[in-house]
């Protein structure tokens, strides 16, 4: 297979401290990559070290789309020029190559980290809008990287295509992005989706759910100031999960902090005060909810959508 020559158009290294299921310390580099002439897409590796200070795992980030359609109105990839632009199988494959190359180059536990290799399509892009990209791109990370494991986010703009996602081998996790359990206020987050029906999304998450018994569901809430960080909207997302009858045992709600990009400031989101996400917590352990705060209380400018939109002409 002929690889693109992959450019590094910036870069940011970085260690911080975080407070997940299984991991309490994170490395991480992120680059925007120029994958091909007019291309471009950011990729990160994230080394994740237990409290005991042993890899938990070391994980991948990769990007399917240098700008996406869906148009979130807090996402770096929102202020790019205006035309969508997926990669390919091989361009995703040769990202996650050249992530992992950077990695491995200088490290002297190679073993450890490939048995703990997680490719995570958290990047930018949404999904289900190429999941037959999504697809091969992993048959090819499967072939040359055997141990890999997968994680895959999305919001649901295709939700039938979800379940071509249940067949993936070795999917540890399917991400997806619920910002409030109302449409008509998804909508006003999902600016380029039209169509957007939580209601379709979870019954064919319940499909999915079905057919892979094992991956584990996290559903990424981001908390956003005056919008969706109230006890009432979290009930009324409970509600529907249930009314799908989804096995809430395997489901983990993700209360995750909003990280500025040019396109949230320049929309006015804002992330609530750090009060209101341990209340939310506590609001949903109450209610035997599974769910967990992530990201950190600084703004640490290494996650996705951060570097990109600072470094590419718009
Ligand atoms: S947050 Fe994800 S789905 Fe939304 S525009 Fe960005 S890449 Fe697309």
């Amino acid at each position: 297979m002929m690889e693109d020559k992959i450019i590094v158009l910036n870069q940011l290294k970085r260690e911080d401290l975080f407070d997940t299921f299984y991991w309490k310390k994170q490395v991480g580099k992120r680059f925007v990559l120029q994958i091909s002439k007019g291309l471009v897409a950011e990729a990160s590796w994230f080394a994740h070290y237990k409290e005991d200070g042993n890899l938990q795992d070391f994980t991948i980030e990769l990007s399917s789309m240098s700008k996406c359609p869906i148009n979130c109105t807090f996402c770096g990839a929102t202020s790019l020029d205006s035309t969508p632009k997926y990669l390919s199988a091989e361009q995703i494959f040769s990202q996650a190559n050249f992530v992992l190359q950077d990695y491995l180059k200088k490290c002297n536990n190679k073993d450890e980290v490939l048995k703990k290799l997680f490719i995570s399509f958290y990047g930018i892009g949404e999904t289900s809008l190429i999941a037959d990209t999504i697809l091969k791109s992993i048959e090819l990370i499967k072939n040359k990287y055997p141990t890999s494991h997968f994680n895959i986010a999305t919001m649901g703009a295709k939700p039938n295509e979800f379940e071509k996602f249940a067949s993936i081998p070795d999917l540890i996790t399917l991400q997806l992005a619920i910002y409030h359990p109302l449409d008509s206020e998804a909508k006003k987050i999902f600016v380029g989706h039209k169509n957007y029906s939580i209601d379709t999304i979870l019954l064919n998450l319940n499909k999915f759910m079905k057919k892979n018994t094992l991956a584990r569901i996290r559903i990424n809430y981001v908390l956003l100031d005056k919008f969706n960080d109230d006890t009432e909207t979290l009930e009324l997302l409970i509600k529907k999960l249930k009314n799908n009858q989804l096995d809430l045992s395997r489901i983990a709600i993700k209360l995750s902090y909003l990280n500025n990009t040019v396109t949230s400031i320049e929309n006015k989101l804002e992330r609530p005060a750090n009060e209101k996400y341990d209340a939310l917590k506590k609001f949903l352990e109450k209610k035997e909810i599974n769910c967990y705060l992530f990201g950190t209380k600084e703004n640490i400018f290494i996650s996705c959508g951060q570097l990109i939109s600072n470094c590419v002409d718009k």
